[in-house]
């Protein structure tokens, strides 16, 4: 089966949960503390290893204990990290506050993330891989993977997240929030052979110039936790076009995934496998 390689971040998610969230100076003690993996790319390879794809990640990690853990779960889970290389920097941390009512201040220190060079996939692309990138890694980083897999033809998705950049030839994937944020859809169509919108529980649309508009509404699940159903989403969208699915099938795929990840709470905790994924595409 065709490799999907996901470049993007890892990271460690520093939880503390308390009545309210601290203001500047202020000490706020009655809280709980619970540590998560993250980092959207690491998520998207979970994502799509739970699928039974053939996963590469690219990334940095920093030589210490957090570096460790994110290349550990990886591991566990089947995912090659040959190429997750530990430099002189922190494994990144996003520091999450939430409050008794849900809402959540975050402080992130992307660390060993900021490492990752813009040659690290030269070689590595093989013209029948699907390379996934996210945007919490430098964006000379992304634009040169996108470069080597078009010049490798390879197929390539770019999941806008954080929203800082377009990146012309590669399939984008924003929410409808990073959407806005990189001048809406048409501006997106005009550089990307195809832009799949993701609308949360609304579903997706995919859009292509000169085509119309393909609107899928989202499945019905019982959500609990959103976190991650995007990273759901790019793994699963990665992991079905490396299996040969076309498009509109893929986007469908992925839609579902998405929609299965929000059944726990934590980004990794429902990833779907291929049995529940086709259970609820076929429903
Ligand atoms: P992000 O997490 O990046 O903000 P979305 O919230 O748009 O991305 O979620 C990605 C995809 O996951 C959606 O397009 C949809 O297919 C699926 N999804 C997310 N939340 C739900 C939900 N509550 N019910 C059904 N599907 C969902």
């Amino acid at each position: 089966m065709a490799r999907v390689v996901v470049v993007g971040s890892a990271n460690v998610d520093l939880v503390w949960n308390g009545p309210r969230l601290p203001r500047p100076g202020e000490t706020v003690t009655d809280g709980t503390f619970t540590q998560a993996l993250g980092g959207k790319g690491a998520n998207q390879a979970a994502a799509a290893a739970a699928l039974g794809a053939n996963v590469v990640f690219i990334g940095c990690v920093g030589d210490d204990e957090h570096g460790r853990m994110c290349r550990a779960d990886l591991e566990g889970r089947g995912v090659d990290c040959a190429h997750l290389d530990i430099v002189a920097a922190a494994t990144g941390v996003a520091l999450i506050t939430v409050d008794s009512s849900g809402e959540n201040a975050i402080a992130v220190a992307p660390g060993a993330n900021r490492s990752l060079r813009a040659d690290a996939t030269a070689g590595l692309i093989r013209r029948d891989d699907v390379v996934l990138c996210s945007c919490e890694v430098p964006l000379e980083t992304v634009a040169a993977a996108v470069d080597t897999a078009i010049a490798a033809g390879a197929e390539v998705v770019v999941n806008p997240a954080p929203a800082r950049a377009i990146f012309p030839g590669a399939i984008h994937t924003p929410n409808q929030l990073e959407c806005e944020a990189l001048g809406g859809v048409e501006a997106l169509v005009a550089a990307a052979p195809a832009v799949i919108l993701t609308l949360g529980r609304e579903g997706i649309e995919l859009h292509r110039a000169g085509a119309p508009v393909v609107r899928r509404p989202g499945f019905s699940v019982h959500a609990v936790d959103t976190t991650g159903a995007g990273d759901a989403f790019n793994g699963a969208l990665a992991w079905a076009l490396a299996a040969g699915c076309d498009l509109e099938e893929a986007a469908r795929l992925a839609s579902a995934a998405g929609a299965l990840a929000t059944r726990a709470v934590g980004a990794r905790t429902a990833l779907p496998t291929v049995d529940e994924l086709y259970a609820l595409a076929r429903s």
